[in-house]
């Protein structure tokens, strides 16, 4: 079903050669483009994006608190796993350590990888990472996310309870790094 979506958003945002402006005939059952002028042939591609939890404190004790942020134009009390785009010629694990310093200020040190998530809307594969805060004092910088905050494991249950924290749902990348990172299953989603 992914991959059906992310082929006919593919087809319908190419419609031309980026080299001479011919147009595109499909190949191959509609998996490749040619160009009926310089014959250059033009495949589905994906745009890496990453997300990421990132944790401060004593790994697995109480204290231990991770960090959430919620886009301006999300209802009330939703947060999520901070995410953005990895640009041209840098590192998956600069594009964390970036995403997170221009949207919160907080600076990460290690990062590992979590596992990823085809996004073919339109047409990006998500990467989810794990990193490690060195800093925590939250500095917003960025009109992306509005507020940020950290949640302990026993603070993000009661909020998640208590409805006043709304998590991602259940089959999201985002969902599955908080819920790894808590330990388990937690109430309530989108
Ligand atoms: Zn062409």
């Amino acid at each position: 079903m992914l991959h059906a979506l992310g082929l006919a958003e593919w087809h319908w945002a190419t419609r031309h050669c980026p080299r001479c402006g011919g147009s595109l005939e499909p190949r191959a059952a509609g998996h490749e483009l040619v160009c009926t002028g310089c014959g250059r042939p033009q495949f589905p591609r994906s745009d890496p994006a990453v997300i990421m939890l990132v944790a401060a404190g004593e790994p697995s004790s109480a204290e231990e608190r991770c960090l959430l942020g919620r886009h301006p134009r999300w209802p009330e009390g939703r947060f999520s796993t901070l995410a953005g785009f990895c640009e041209p010629g840098e590192t998956l694990e600069d594009a964390v350590r970036r995403e997170v310093a221009e949207e919160t200020g907080v600076v990460v040190g290690e990062v590992t990888y979590f596992g990823n998530q085809p996004w073919p809307m339109p047409s990006s594969l998500m990467l989810g990472f794990h990193g490690r805060a060195l800093t925590e004092e939250i500095v917003l910088q960025d009109d992306d996310v509005e507020d940020a905050r950290w949640f302990t494991r026993d603070e993000m249950r009661a909020q998640a309870e208590a409805g006043t924290l709304v998590l991602p749902g259940g089959v999201s990348i985002s969902r599955s790094l908080v819920e790894h990172w808590y330990g388990g299953p937690l109430p309530g989603s989108w």
